[in-house]
């Protein structure tokens, strides 16, 4: 049995009904992610969103990890938002580029959307030759901002060597948890 986990998820609460009732069955969560091997190959604003992600990493705060990683989100009404991690002495009070931006984007133009955001990391100086990921705790913050607004957010994870991208966090976030959960019995 498989199905797709992009958009309008799938009748899981059936399935799993089916598996607790001894009826074991075999999932599969396809996503889709889209590759390619150098800016060149993606629009003019995607481009310009990869640039400002990249010198917003060069301005991270990341003394401690030296991994410094910036974000850029485009925002429906045409505005750009940049982020980068900030670390502090107490570790657990850092926050990452991704959520950086997205409550500075919240905060500031409340009513507009996110359209589309880009991420890539600086290490020790150099830009990773791989494509770096939200983590988890962004991927869920990137889902509240789709589920608030009703509208998916494209994401470009950029390293030197290739460019992945999705065109929801839902790709990247399979039986995520949401605002549904606190309304069910
Ligand atoms: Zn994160």
């Amino acid at each position: 049995m498989s199905f797709y986990a992009s958009y309008g998820y799938l009748d899981l609460s059936t399935r799993f009904v089916n598996l607790i009732q001894g009826d074991p069955i075999n999932v599969e969560i396809h996503i889709n992610i889209e590759e390619y091997k150098s800016p060149d190959e993606l629009s003019a604003e995607e481009q310009q969103l990869i640039q400002r992600a990249i010198e917003s990493a060069r301005d991270a705060y990341a003394p401690y990890s030296e991994f410094c990683v910036g974000a850029c989100l485009l925002l429906e009404n045409g505005t750009y938002i940049s982020g980068n991690n900030q670390e502090n002495a107490a570790y657990p009070d850092g926050l990452c580029a991704e959520r950086v931006a997205i409550f500075a984007a919240n905060a500031n133009h409340p009513g507009s959307p996110v359209k589309m955001m880009a991420v890539t990391a600086v290490f020790q100086d150099k830009l990773l030759d791989q494509p770096v990921y939200p983590c988890g705790s962004c991927r869920q913050a990137l889902l509240e901002s789709e589920l608030r607004f009703n509208r998916p957010v494209r994401i470009l994870m950029y390293g030197k060597e290739g460019i992945l991208a999705v065109n929801s966090i839902k790709e990247l976030l399979p039986l995520s948890f949401d605002s549904s959960f606190l309304k069910s019995k």
